[in-house]
């Protein structure tokens, strides 16, 4: 008997193993997990098949070593998940199998449930009567709720878009069926979860890495067997096992964190809607600024577009204001404008946010005699000047240095930090603002566990406050105290290599704009720019983010950038500075005979060294996108071929987010 195993190793096959010595032919159920030796270690695989044949010659075949399951682990559906995304993203299939377990599981421990009970504080919420376009919105699923579609639920913020998802589930459960939503951000994770379960009594899971191994596995197990009725989890959680699944639901669609960026590089939400069509179920996409490539599929007509052009109740849309900062004196990266508008909005005991999407004190440590920068030794980056607690920091391999007393160039001690980070502002709005509470969130201070909750419940205590920080608080978040958002340097984004940053750009400010007026308060957006008539700028706050959309769409559509070309990108890393160039132009080599595809590189990557590794890309792209697929299943076995005994290390990032 031969058993067919995947194991989690980048090659890209399936191994053969003798079932293991004297065991009752019965337990060997495709679908158990199942200890092996492979090399000089043991791993855990997955059964997926017994045969009487292999190509492996008998001298080498090892014995299995012990079945670890009495019932295979993953329904079919999560199966054929697993091929399509290792077959699209020309990934080892065993490790895109083994990496929808989790990790207790790929450890070898019991697949056991607990029960899951309901919590027992829940307060129930009160449901509003829907308005016209979300009766609308909700009909027309509710008409194809048994079948696969996709919805692009198209909502300004504040629109409404959740009592839709609500209402949409609410449905799902009567017909006894689960629902399953992904997130964007794990710190947004804790309301969404408490606005679900204050509207349905029934057990609710959620699946995030800030889990504990045994929380996420039963959360896991409990959606499996039926008993977590909803899920909501981050971008993982689409490849949880369901008994009866009947909706997905991917909130804040344009958010490129559903994009896996290191090793197994899927998008969850294509994901859910290969797996939607799988399981014959609908999907919604909801966001207020989609991405443009949602966008173009629902002109296309491939997915139906529902829209909720206002805000619910009596919430207004902000105002926006340009405030030109070129020429105009700014004290710490602030305007005086600005500083005026704070003032008078605290006044009104009302709460002002403050964006800004750089940590730290200052991005720069600088000599003012001879220049020099602290850079950091292993990646091609400057250190991140911090103040609390002092020291210099690299945001790229995570590497500390104390703060220097002198330039290591020319010892003068004449070091200035450049630039501004949340900490020199909140520093500086410390000064000016003695007697208002600061609440700053980023990375830095939301590190502790539980801390991003309790920051959280202070701005909810507060009457005037001022809240900084990066996009952990853009996202979201519900503050109906916030009258007046500023977006302290748009220029960041409006002007970026990467051909997407603008799109994302206009994304997060009317994310970080949503954040002001919710309730009966109107709200008021400030953008500083030194680019105050930046065309797409002006459209987005004109016309709103359809228009700016509309001619983004029609300069891709020029570019034959993407959504109407297909991009695959190459990423190989070496020590050695030129092997990484030297292996894509290898690459490159085996592309040149196609026509159907062009390419591009290789050229260093942005970030041209990180943490001692030399990065660079080879850029592919075709018009079709079965064109590119056909070509990269082609070419990746070729390039396994030429990666053999190569000091790089490569991975292929089909679809990028990041150009
Ligand atoms: P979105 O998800 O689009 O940002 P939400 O669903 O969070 O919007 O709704 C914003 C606010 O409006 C919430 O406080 C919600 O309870 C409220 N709301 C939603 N629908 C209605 C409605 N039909 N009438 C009154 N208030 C509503
Ligand atoms: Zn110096
Ligand atoms: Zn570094």
């Amino acid at each position: 008997m031969i058993l067919r195993i995947a194991l989690a190793t980048p090659l890209r096959r399936l191994f053969d193993y003798l079932a293991p010595q004297a065991i009752d032919p019965s337990l060997l159920i495709p679908g158990v997990r199942i200890r092996v030796p492979f090399q000089s270690r043991t791993l855990i695989g997955i059964l997926l098949e017994v045969t009487d044949h292999t190509s492996v010659p008998p001298h080498k075949l090892k014995y299995a070593l012990e079945v670890l399951d009495t019932q295979a682990l993953l329904p079919a559906d999560i199966y054929q998940l697993c091929e399509w995304s290792a077959d699209y993203y020309h990934y080892a299939f065993g490790e895109v199998l083994l990496s929808a377990l989790p990790t207790s599981l790929r450890k070898g421990k019991a697949a056991e449930a607990s029960p899951i009970s309901l919590p027992s504080n829940i307060v129930p919420d009160i449901k509003p009567n829907l308005n016209h376009a979300q009766e609308q919105a909700i009909t027309s699923i509710k008409n194809m709720q048994s079948s696969f579609h996709t919805f692009l639920l198209d909502g300004v913020t504040g629109s409404g878009k959740t009592e839709v998802y609500l209402r949409c589930i609410d449905d799902i459960l009567q017909a006894g069926k689960q629902a399953l939503v992904l997130v964007p951000e794990i710190s947004l994770t804790p309301q969404t979860i408490q606005r679900f379960q204050a509207r349905f009594s029934v057990p609710i899971a959620a699946l995030h890495s800030g889990l504990t191994e045994k929380k996420r596995l039963q959360a896991w197990l409990a959606a499996r067997n039926g008993d977590a009725k909803i899920v909501i989890g981050t971008r993982s959680a689409i490849f949880t096992p369901f008994a009866h699944l009947g909706l997905i639901i991917v909130d804040e669609e344009h958010d490129t964190s559903f994009k896996q960026q290191d090793r197994f590089r899927y998008h969850a939400r294509d994901l859910a809607i290969v797996r939607a069509r799988t399981n014959s179920i609908p999907v919604i996409l909801g966001s207020a600024t989609p991405s443009l490539e949602s966008l173009l599929n629902v002109k296309r007509e491939r997915y139906l577009h529902l829209s909720l052009p206002h805000r619910a109740g009596n919430a207004k849309p902000p105002a926006f204001h340009i405030l030109n900062t070129q020429h105009v004196e700014m004290k710490e990266g602030l305007s005086t404008r600005l500083l005026q508008m704070i003032s008078e909005h605290l006044a009104q005991e009302n709460q002002v946010l403050l964006f800004l999407n750089r940590r730290g004190f200052a991005p720069v440590l600088y000599c003012t005699q001879c220049a020099w920068m602290a850079d950091c030794p292993r990646c091609n980056t400057h250190l991140v000047y911090h103040r609390t607690p002092p020291r210099l920091q690299c945001h790229h391999c995570d590497s500390q240095a104390r703060i220097p007393t002198a330039c290591a160039s020319c010892k003068s001690t004449q070091l200035q930090p450049i630039g501004i980070g949340t900490q020199r502002l909140e520093e500086m709005l410390a000064v000016h603002f003695p007697d208002v509470a600061l609440i700053r969130v980023d990375r830095d201070s939301t590190k502790r566990k539980g801390a991003m909750q309790d920051l959280l419940a202070q701005i909810n205590q507060q009457n005037k406050a001022i809240l900084l920080g990066t996009q952990m608080l853009a996202k979201g978040h519900h503050f109906p105290q916030v009258t007046l958002v500023g977006i302290v340097d748009a220029d960041s984004g409006l002007f970026n290599t990467d051909f997407r940053a603008v799109e994302q750009m206009g994304q997060l400010i009317l994310q970080v704009a949503g954040r002001a007026g919710r309730e009966e308060k109107p709200g008021t957006v400030v953008i500083q720019t030194r680019h105050p008539d930046h065309a797409l700028l002006q459209t987005l706050i004109r016309d709103g983010y359809q228009s700016f959309a509309r001619t983004l769409l029609l300069e891709r559509e020029q570019a034959v950038l993407p959504p109407y070309s297909y991009f695959a990108i190459f990423r190989a890393e070496a020590y050695a500075e030129k092997k990484a160039a030297h292996f894509l132009t290898a690459i490159k080599e085996l592309c040149l005979a196609n026509n159907a595809v062009s390419v591009l590189g290789p050229v260093p990557a942005l970030l041209a060294k990180r943490k001692g590794l030399h990065c660079q890309h080879l850029l592919i792209k075709a018009d079709k996108r079965n064109v590119l697929q056909g070509f990269l299943a082609d070419l990746i076995h070729r390039v396994e071929e030429i990666s053999v005994g190569q000091a790089v290390k490569w991975v292929l990032d089909v679809d990028p987010v990041e150009v």
